[in-house]
């Protein structure tokens, strides 16, 4: 089953959750990880399930990468507020890295994540 993981930073939540229920049909249709808070938000305002992982500042971006390097995710959207240092920048560093050590797509702003998710699709 394809398995996707959503993570947005604070500034960027509202986005995402716009983004996921655009393509709720098509998202309902996946397995689903996501951070601790964007999780929570996801399933309060889109007809998802989520499996929660940890807030990103406590982790929750490297039990998503740990899941990467498994070669567990299909593809990833983190929309990532590029206007505000993050305390757990080493962490988001991370997940990056390992995306791209393990070729797995990961989409970091919206105009990506459409092209991602259609690419999911196809
Ligand atoms: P959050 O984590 O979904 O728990 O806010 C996201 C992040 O800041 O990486």
């Amino acid at each position: 089953m394809t398995r996707v993981a959503l993570i947005a930073h604070d500034e960027k939540k509202s986005d995402l959750i716009e983004f996921a229920q655009n393509h709720e049909d098509q998202l309902q249709e996946y397995e689903l990880i996501a951070t601790g808070t964007t999780g929570k938000r996801l399933m309060e305002e889109a007809d998802l399930e989520i499996d929660r992982k940890q807030s990103g500042p406590l982790g929750g971006d490297l039990m998503i990468g740990s899941e990467v390097a498994e070669g567990r995710l299909d593809g990833i959207v983190f929309l990532r507020d590029p206007l505000r240092a993050q305390p757990h920048e080493p962490d988001i560093s991370a997940l990056l890295r390992i995306c791209d050590v393990h070729d797995t797509a990961i989409a970091t702003n919206l105009a990506s994540a459409e092209f991602l998710i259609e690419g999911l699709a196809g």
